[in-house]
């Protein structure tokens, strides 16, 4: 098998490489804000902030924690929705020369108390209806300082003044913050910090920007450590994908800045090329409508789940999406109805890729502008090398299936001081990403399932994706996942879970016959269960797994 196989062509438009800036990736709000400082930068509900001011108040943030006492390779935690709080902490943080360490506002204290440990973060930025789950783990870890701020910390008047009642409602709580020697209040730093700091020397390809948790799915999460260098490539690679987009891009930001999806595709991408975000704290369906319409966001990266809430809304109608040009899907299959209804309510492009989170994230697509593959993932990108291992060790042919490995400038450094996972999944500098997978003769790839997933029933191997592509193919249904489940005669059985779309009705019976009308009998679930919504990750991926441990712990019980 020759090498070349393995590379797409790429119209002549897209390189098929790319000098990479070694810069420090807040370097580049440094320029921005030097370059267009009066350009917009981000929108939130309502507040408009520019370059110049986005950077400024990453100084300040930098001079502060310094003036804390934060050294070189200290790490940060962030846990923050999106915010201008988010970027200024995160973009202040990797300025005073920290590493960042993301952390989901949803973590409960157990998981929280694990980040904050396996971290070592002596800092922590949150949000202040976050404060009595960070106070309550405090002691247990390392943490010296707690950087306080609320929503209305960034609302204009007078939503800024409502804010606290708002609050009051949703969480049954006022936050009130007193200032105390290692609580600091996000307004007294902002108002009160010079804005000096000390630039520290970064080594863009071996300084750490960022320990980015992932696998909380699957047991313990790992820290995954990206250079400034992994990201700032990565950042790269999507502008030569995107740099077609319309004129005065903005980039809407529904994926949450805390998972690396959203971090580079919406965050850094907006920083390092100057487009204008917009931004929401979460994602509810007609507020990310309404918000299309009025911001006219010609980006938006998103999520399969996260398109199918929008297209199945009873006021989708309503509201005009015409703004929207290009939209980039990942973290999980997209199905091509989601695809097909999509592009026809925008009239944009919606297409297909893939990544993971140790590989800062994105290592294929399918082109926007040019030919691509429905169902398929896409190609790889520019200076990344993918190959197909199969079980045997030998590397695959075209068409058959086997372990993708990627190579290329985005693959993280290892896992956070787990240096025997790290020899497990990465080697000779290839990541073997656990997702099984083949390429077409025209090096278009095509994820089959991850490998964990697949489900053995009687013997047959039997991965998910393809019975749950079958099932969204059914009018009734608005979302499906296939689980393995056990079984005492076949080992596994294959159950589906699904969500109708509102005003629909399907049956059990309609949907095993569907099933078994387009799959082989031992593919068809054997059970399924109705359900109104069902588990998600921050990005929208369906986690399976805690289905499972859910019938697990039903047959314990029983
Ligand atoms: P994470 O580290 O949370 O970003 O998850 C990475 C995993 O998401 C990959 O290993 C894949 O299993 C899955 N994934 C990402 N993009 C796709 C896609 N387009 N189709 C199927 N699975 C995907």
């Amino acid at each position: 098998l020759k090498e070349k196989v393995w590379h797409a062509h790429y119209p002549d438009d897209i390189p098929t490489s790319i000098v990479y800036d070694e810069k420090p990736l807040d370097s580049f709000l440094a320029a921005n804000a030097e370059k267009f400082p009066k350009k917009k930068a981000l929108y939130f509900m309502g507040k408009e902030m520019t370059f110049a001011e986005v950077y400024s108040e990453a100084k300040k943030m930098a001079g502060y924690l310094q003036s804390l006492g934060l050294e070189k390779g200290d790490r940060v935690a962030v846990m923050l929705p999106n915010s201008p709080q988010a970027v200024i902490s995160y973009y202040g943080a990797l300025m005073a020369g920290a590493i960042v360490v993301q952390t989901n506002p949803l973590y409960k204290e157990r998981e929280l108390e694990y980040q904050l440990n396996d971290s070592g973060a002596e800092f922590i930025v949150c949000l202040d209806v976050l404060l009595p789950r960070v106070t309550n783990v405090r002691r247990k870890t390392a943490l010296k300082h707690t950087i306080v701020t609320g929503i209305k910390d960034y609302l204009p008047f007078p939503k800024n003044r409502l804010y606290p009642f708002i609050q009051k409602k949703q969480y049954n709580m006022v936050v009130q913050v007193e200032q105390s020697e290692d609580i600091h209040v996000w307004e007294s730093i902002i108002k009160g910090s010079s804005g000096v700091y000390t630039p520290v020397e970064i080594d863009p390809k071996n300084d750490l920007a960022l320990l980015q948790y992932t696998g909380g799915t699957t047991g313990h999460p790992k820290g995954v450590m990206l250079t400034h260098y992994n990201l700032v490539a990565n950042v790269q690679m999507c502008q030569r994908w995107l740099y077609k987009t319309k004129p005065g891009g903005k980039i809407l930001g529904v994926l949450p800045f805390f998972h690396v999806y959203g971090m580079t595709t919406v965050m850094n991408m907006s920083i390092m090329y100057g487009f204008e975000m917009v931004l929401l704290p979460k994602f509810e369906a007609e507020d990310v409508l309404k918000t299309i319409q009025k911001q006219k966001p010609t980006m938006f990266p998103g999520a399969p789940t996260i398109y199918i809430g929008l297209l199945n809304h009873p006021n989708l109608k309503k509201y005009d999406l015409s703004s929207i040009d290009a939209c980039i899907s990942g973290s999980a299959p997209l199905p091509l109805e989601v695809q097909e209804q999509f592009e026809s309510v925008t009239g944009g492009n919606l297409v297909e890729g893939y990544g993971l989170t140790e590989t800062s994230p994105v290592t294929h697509a399918n082109f926007i502008w040019s030919k691509r593959i429905n169902g398929s993932i896409g190609v790889p990108w520019p200076d990344t090398d993918a190959k197909i291992i199969m079980e045997d060790g030998l590397e695959a042919h075209v068409g058959e299936v086997g372990e993708i490995a990627v190579k290329g400038p985005q693959i993280m450094k290892g896992y956070w001081n787990k240096p025997d996972e790290t020899e497990n999944i990465l080697k000779d500098g290839w990541l073997f990403t656990g997702d099984m997978g083949y390429m077409d003769e025209n090096g278009y790839f095509y994820i089959v399932d991850r490998k964990k997933n697949m489900i053995i029933a009687g013997g047959y191997n039997i991965y998910p994706r393809e019975v749950e592509e079958v099932l969204y193919e059914h009018e009734a249904v608005q979302e499906a996942v296939v689980a393995g489940i056990p079984d005492p005669y076949r080992g596994e059985t294959v159950k589906a879970y699904v969500v109708l779309k509102p005003g629909y009705e399907a049956t059990e019976k309609e949907l095993n016959t569907f099933c078994r009308k387009n799959l082989a009998a031992f593919k068809a679930p054997r059970i399924y269960e109705f359900r109104d919504e069902l588990p998600k990750t921050a990005v929208g991926k369906i986690l399976r797994r805690q289905l499972i441990d859910e019938e697990k712990e039903k047959i314990t019980e029983s």
